[in-house]
């Protein structure tokens, strides 16, 4: 099995080949055709797998192809369309620097947002507009307080390493921003070891999810 097969674009592949990877690890395998089909994941992979391009390529894909772009104006904070919640701030950098290397023939912007960092910077980059944001949970959610990022067209959710955020109480910072989502989204999460807490919130969270163990 190969990338095109997966059904991934050209732009995606380039950049996937560019990086040294010639076939799908077995996550790939199964998330990247369930994401892009546009159903909601529930999947149980351990960092190492090659889960970040599991999420990362479909969901550039999606992107770029359902691209009806809004225009950029100036006093204002333009929709983001992905938001990839992480519970630290070296996975959120981590993450966006895939987003950005795969994505760097598929035209989407994209920013790691986290606390522990002056707050006026990451503003001025969202003036600027950006389609794909990957954010610690509480930096997120002071910006929501502050009017500089706006939630409500979000078209694809991903909680990565879901379980970690759980054990470090994110709970009700992460309720508190999927009450400011639209109800209309793709949802996919990931987590390393299953809990009971994971169960609850996969519950309350995902809409019939294709369901994958590596
Ligand atoms: P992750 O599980 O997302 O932390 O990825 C682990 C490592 O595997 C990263 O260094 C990736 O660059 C690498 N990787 C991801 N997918 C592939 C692939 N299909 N072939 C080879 N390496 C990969």
């Amino acid at each position: 099995m190969s990338f095109s097969t997966l059904g991934l674009s050209n732009e995606i592949i380039r950049a996937v080949t560019e990086r040294g990877y010639t076939k799908p690890t077995p996550i790939q395998m199964q998330a990247i055709p369930a994401v892009l089909s546009g159903g909601d994941i529930l999947a149980g992979a351990q960092t190492g797998t090659g889960k970040t391009a599991s999420f990362t390529l479909p969901l550039l894909h999606r992107l770029s192809s359902a691209d009806n772009g809004i225009e950029k104006t100036p006093d204002t904070y333009p929709r983001i369309r992905a938001l990839i919640l992480t519970p630290t701030r070296e996975l959120a950098a981590q993450v966006q620097e895939s987003v950005y290397e795969y994505g760097k023939y598929s035209n989407l912007r994209s920013m790691a947002m986290f606390g522990g960092v002056s707050i006026n910077p990451q503003k001025r980059r969202l003036r600027n507009g950006i389609d794909i944001l990957v954010a610690t949970p509480g930096r997120l959610l002071d910006h929501v307080q502050q009017g500089t990022v706006n939630l409500s067209e979000i078209e694809v959710l991903v909680l990565d390493e879901a379980d970690r955020m759980l054990d470090m109480g994110f709970i009700r910072d992460i309720r508190r921003i999927l009450s400011l989502l639209p109800k209309q989204r793709q949802n996919l999460l990931f987590f390393a070891t299953f809990s009971e807490k994971i169960k609850a919130l996969a519950a309350g969270l995902l809409n019939n999810p294709t369901m994958i163990e590596v």
